[in-house]
């Protein structure tokens, strides 16, 4: 079992070939990177014609890296949602061309679930169930996953998710916008004081499992203001003092950011606990979970709980093919996937692509309605 997975939902252009039994024999990420530096964040409809004019360039460098041609393929696996519908359109329409004049079948694939069961595929051991906190730009999800396609959604946010607050916090402490700002921030945090601005931790009132950000970006703001930093001068030109200051704001950000984290995953477990006693495992995954005081901080408490932690490595946990491609796997293997497009689609064929797309149902009131 050969399968290409295809990821297209945001602002990077994703492909990998993927064996059935876990083997990753190519994998290749297209970045926006510089286009989003210089719009200050996605447009959706530049991010749309970014994917169309490299897409057909990076599934040809993933099947020439890995030695194969189409005729090698089992299956084709795409992101059909939660994204950006322009973006994720261009992938669909992709998968389906290859699909179609290689008389292939077709995997419809959900971006969180995604980043999800990758964890699968770097931990073979990991079965279901397990809880998962996915952290990205645009999801702050806690999840239990009973098992494939099967999901209880225990908290998300009310506002923004906590990679949209690294970004900004970046943005606003003049770093280079050139990455997406949260390994800039990462990186300055490891020189400031991370107690030296009092942040104070989001929804403490709040006895659920749900997350906010807007607050703490609201307090950042604030503070960047009230040290006079000029985020329109580059930390690389800022003076020592300045920089020191920036770094603290960025250490304390950190800080508190992943105490939020912290606490919303304690209570997490112990919800899931009593929904699904044999619980073994908490999944960390999604762009954030390759911050690496992230992980440290998320080990310790699923080490209190007498659980094991299971991160993918950094690649695996921002945008990427190979957990399209994974994730067709398990889905393939049970049997969900559809029969090959035909060879030649018509013009106004619609696409099915979901733009929002829940992970699950949500837990109410200490009953799981997902089962
Ligand atoms: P979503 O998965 O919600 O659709 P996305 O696909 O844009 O959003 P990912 O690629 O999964 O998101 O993650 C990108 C986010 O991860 C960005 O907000 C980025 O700043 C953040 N991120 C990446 N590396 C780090 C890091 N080392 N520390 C903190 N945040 C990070
Ligand atoms: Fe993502």
């Amino acid at each position: 079992l050969v399968v290409l997975g295809i990821e297209t939902s945001c602002d990077d252009t994703a492909a990998a070939v993927v064996r059935g039994n876990g083997e990753i024999l190519s994998q290749v990420v297209s970045s926006q990177a510089d286009l989003l530096a210089r719009n200050g964040g996605v447009d959706p409809k530049m991010a749309g014609e970014a994917h169309s004019q490299v897409i057909d360039q990076v599934v040809q460098e993933t099947l020439d890296k890995a030695n194969l041609t189409e005729k090698d393929l089992s299956a084709v696996a795409v992101t059909i949602g939660p994204g950006l519908s322009i973006c994720l359109r261009v992938g669909v329409q992709k998968a389906r061309k290859v699909a179609g004049r290689f008389n292939l079948p077709i995997i419809s694939v959900h971006h969180m679930e995604a980043h999800t069961l990758v964890a699968r595929l770097i931990e073979k051991n990991l079965q279901f169930p397990f809880v998962a906190l996915l952290i990205s730009g645009g999801h702050n999800l806690l999840i239990l996953a009973h098992d494939l396609g099967q999901y209880t959604q225990l908290g998300t946010t009310i506002d923004d998710a906590i990679g949209e607050a690294f970004d900004k916090t970046a943005k606003w402490l003049g770093l280079d916008m050139r990455r997406s700002g949260g390994p800039a921030i990462e990186e300055l945090a490891g020189e400031g004081n991370a107690e030296s601005v009092r942040f104070s931790i989001p929804m403490k009132q709040h006895k659920d499992c749900n997350f906010s950000y807007a607050g703490l970006k609201t307090q950042v703001k604030l503070a960047i203001a009230s040290k006079n930093i000029d985020a329109t001068i580059p930390i690389s030109c800022a003076s020592s003092q300045d920089r020191s200051s920036r770094a603290d704001i960025a250490a304390s950000f950190q800080r508190v950011a992943v105490l939020h984290l912290e606490e919303r995953c304690q209570r997490a477990i112990e919800w899931a606990l009593k929904i699904e006693p044999s619980i073994k495992s908490l999944v960390v995954s999604g762009g954030v979970a390759s911050n690496q005081y992230v992980r440290a901080r998320l080990n310790q408490i699923v080490k209190n709980n007498g659980l094991q932690l299971v991160c993918p490595p950094p690649s695996l946990c921002t945008d990427n093919g190979v957990m399209v491609a994974w994730t067709g796997i398990e889905q393939f293997v049970v049997g969900r996937y559809d029969p090959p497009p035909p060879v030649n689609e018509p013009e106004d064929f619609v696409y099915d692509v979901r733009p929002r797309w829940p992970l699950g149902e949500e837990y109410a009131e200490g009953r799981s309605k997902a089962r």
